[in-house]
């Protein structure tokens, strides 16, 4: 029985193929095509568009990940450990997987093996590039104010603009307030994840100024767990009532 049991595990029988059970949100675009959103765990998203599959951020700390779906495309904002780790990695990167980062990425996937033609990108804040014809992808920046650059320093990190056939989505990674998200008003993002945890990003005061900077329709606060400071994300939705965006609170802990 017990030999029976490893080789169930082994062939992944009793293991989660897909992200079933995980929390999604199906939206349906200007242009007929839906884009799917599944919430994995604190700044681990998956986006599905048009038939390719988009993991921003993946990392096993949190969650085990499944070998379905592959990824045609890989975001990383930054390198910490609740963003990326080469376990995640390596579940779903497949032959062709485009992977777009920062600096800091390369090295860590030297000592391990990558399937065929797996293009490795890195982005610095404001670079611009395409994905397929009817998805853009434009790196900007994310970082702490001077006080706690030490966290994330200016220049070093990305957070991403994605633009779905017209419809844009941002993924901010770990950043505050910082006077570059006004920038993003003119961008009219349509989603903005922002992070609210302390003391790594923003309280929940400066997610209300940073919200009021970006303007989007729908916001969704994300990672606002994991620094042992518990986020009061009730206030945070009290304090946006009335401010014409819609804040969606999905688990992302
Ligand atoms: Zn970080
Ligand atoms: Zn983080």
């Amino acid at each position: 029985m017990k030999l029976l049991l490893t080789i169930l595990l082994t062939m992944g029988i009793f293991s989660s193929n897909t992200w079933k059970g995980y929390g999604k949100d199906t939206i349906t675009l200007n242009d007929g095509k839906t884009l799917e959103i599944t919430f994995i765990a604190h700044a681990s998203l998956m986006f599905e568009y048009d038939g390719n599959v988009i993991y921003v951020d993946p990392t096993e700390q949190f969650v085990k990940y499944p070998e379905r779906p592959k990824a045609d495309f890989i975001l990383v904002t930054h390198t910490h450990s609740d963003h990326f780790d080469t376990a995640a990695f390596r579940k779903i990167v497949k032959e062709g997987t485009a992977v777009f980062c920062t600096d800091e990425l390369p090295p860590m996937l030297e000592d391990i093996q990558i399937p065929d033609g797996v293009r490795i990108k890195p982005m610095k804040n404001g670079d611009e590039t395409t994905l397929t014809t009817s998805v853009l992808l434009k790196a900007v920046p994310a970082h702490n104010h001077p006080m706690r650059e030490n966290f994330h320093p200016a220049g070093r990190d990305n957070g991403y603009v994605m633009n779905f056939g017209g419809f844009k989505v941002y993924v901010a990674g770990d950043t505050e307030d910082i006077p570059e998200l006004s920038a993003l008003a003119k961008d009219a993002v349509d989603i903005a994840f922002l992070p609210v945890n302390q003391p790594y990003t923003m309280t929940v005061n400066q997610a209300v100024r940073a919200v009021g900077m970006i303007k989007p329709a729908i916001f969704y606060p994300y990672h606002y767990g994991g620094s042992g400071e518990d986020t009061d994300i009730e206030d945070l939705k009290a304090k946006l009532e009335g401010s014409g965006v819609e804040v969606r609170v999905r688990n992302m802990e």
